[in-house]
């Protein structure tokens, strides 16, 4: 088993993302179990942020490096909040408090305006100065309802409505959304590429 560092402290993310790398020989360890705290994320895309948080964790741990960056785009709002999905609210803000943000900034917006699309970018990095990180992208296209509905997922699920569908991303059952969302999109590309299983060394 390699051990890998997950440079999130996102309960949401970490019980998707353990389920999604359940099949490979990884075992991913949450930065906070090794007193690893967030760094703060500056940068202004979601692979600069993904980048930051890695070499951060791969720094600290000194192990290979998991981070993801995502958020959520609305058309409406000209592609907002997207990388401060965490903090459309203001620093510190709930989940609920973006997610009632959101439906109030969209509260003119007529439903065939509202399309929006969850994006994810995850990278790999072998260590904090890893030349060649792995990188793969996701998308997920939805859009966003008037009223929350459901109880699963977290963040914005309760108002994302994934294209085709007519239940929020929330009333999926996590097996239906693992395999459906941008992160299980993206990580799945990355686990294509880390096929090549020579990327990290077995210690
Ligand atoms: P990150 O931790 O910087 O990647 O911020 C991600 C933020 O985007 C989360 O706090 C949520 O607000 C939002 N987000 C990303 N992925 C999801 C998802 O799968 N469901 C709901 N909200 C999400």
């Amino acid at each position: 088993m390699t051990r890998v560092v997950l440079a999130s402290g996102n309960e949401g993310k970490l019980r998707e993302l353990a389920a999604l790398l359940a099949p490979l020989s990884l075992t991913l360890v949450p930065q906070g179990a090794l007193g690893i705290a967030a760094v703060p994320e500056t940068g202004t895309s979601f692979l600069a942020n993904a980048l930051l948080k890695a070499r951060h964790a791969a720094q600290c741990a000194a192990l290979p490096a998991l981070a993801d960056d995502s958020g959520l785009e609305v058309e409406a709002l000209g592609g907002r909040p997207g990388v401060r999905s965490a903090r459309f609210a203001g620093e510190g803000a709930s989940d609920g408090d973006n997610l009632r943000r959101l439906l109030e900034e969209l509260r003119e917006v007529p439903p065939p305006q509202r399309q929006a699309r969850y994006q994810c970018v995850i990278v790999l990095v072998r260590s904090a100065l890893d030349t060649q990180p792995l990188i793969a992208r996701g998308s997920w296209e939805g859009h966003i309802a008037s009223a929350p509905r459901g109880r699963g997922g977290f963040g914005y699920d309760p108002v994302f409505v994934p294209l085709g569908e007519r239940r929020s991303a929330a009333e999926l059952d996590t097996s239906e959304k693992n395999s459906l969302s941008h992160r299980a999109r993206a990580l799945r590309g990355l686990v294509a590429r880390l096929g090549s299983a020579s990327y990290i060394a077995a210690p």
